[in-house]
């Protein structure tokens, strides 16, 4: 087993040992292993056949939406499994702000089956990276704590090193896409110590898609092939 692994099983096991074996929506008691009961379960909304490129209901057969066929995403494809509403916003939330990073873990896992088809599987995981005066501010980056749990439960390594946010851009959050466009343009710098062709970037929520295409975009620059967005959460227009 690597050094790697064995970190990751410590991190996940003692994500389970502080688990209070109560759901994370009600604090109702809980069987070993379990997050949510049965009704909070019902509240995680998972989005139905989502399209690939984008990630919302698709309501045509085939993989992609319509809008998505017509102009696709610089991306090759993107996951994110729940609707950013509810049960789930409220999580979110706690694990962006509030220090709430078991979530990462309990969120991960209620949806892994969602990330397991994607094959061939990335060869590595690229956490959105937070500018370093942020870093500093909360002390933690959300988005590293999901692909740490992904890493674990899908055995890809995570590189920290490789993505770097060289711009304290503004927050997006309050912008319209065209600002989001504009607030992010140039903030990545990508130099990896080893070349990757096929990179799986991780964030929390997925709201235009605009910081996954300015980072799609210095990928490709950099010589990365194949780029799939893996989110935990989509925000429906
Ligand atoms: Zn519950
Ligand atoms: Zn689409």
């Amino acid at each position: 087993m690597s050094g790697r692994r064995i970190l990751a099983k410590i991190q996940h096991l003692s994500a389970h040992l502080l688990d209070p074996g109560l759901c994370l929506g009600c604090a109702h008691d809980l069987k070993p292993g379990q997050y949510f009961c049965s009704t909070c379960i019902t509240e995680l909304k998972i989005i139905n056949n989502p399209c690939w490129l984008c990630g919302l209901e698709n309501q045509t057969s085939g993989n992609y939406c319509a809008a998505c066929l017509h102009r696709p995403p610089g991306w090759q494809k993107l996951v994110a499994p729940l609707n950013y509403q509810g049960l789930a916003r409220d999580l979110l939330l706690q694990l962006k702000f509030a220090e709430s990073l078991h979530l990462a873990n309990s969120l991960v896992s209620s949806v892994i089956h969602r990330f397991q088809p994607s094959k061939p599987a990335p060869e590595v995981l690229l956490p959105v990276p937070l500018h370093r005066n942020r870093l500093l501010g909360r002390g933690y980056n959300q988005a590293l704590e999901i692909a740490r749990t992904l890493s674990y439960l899908l055995d890809l390594p995570v590189d920290t090193q490789a993505l770097c946010r060289i711009r304290d851009t503004d927050s997006q959050s309050g912008l319209s896409a065209s600002q989001r466009q504009k607030n992010i343009r140039n903030a990545f710098v990508y130099q990896p110590a080893k070349p990757w062709s096929h990179v799986a970037v991780v964030d929390d929520i997925i709201t235009t898609g605009s910081t996954a295409g300015e980072i799609t975009k210095t990928l490709h620059r950099g010589g990365v092939q194949c780029v799939e967005i893996w989110g935990l959460a989509r925000v429906s227009k």
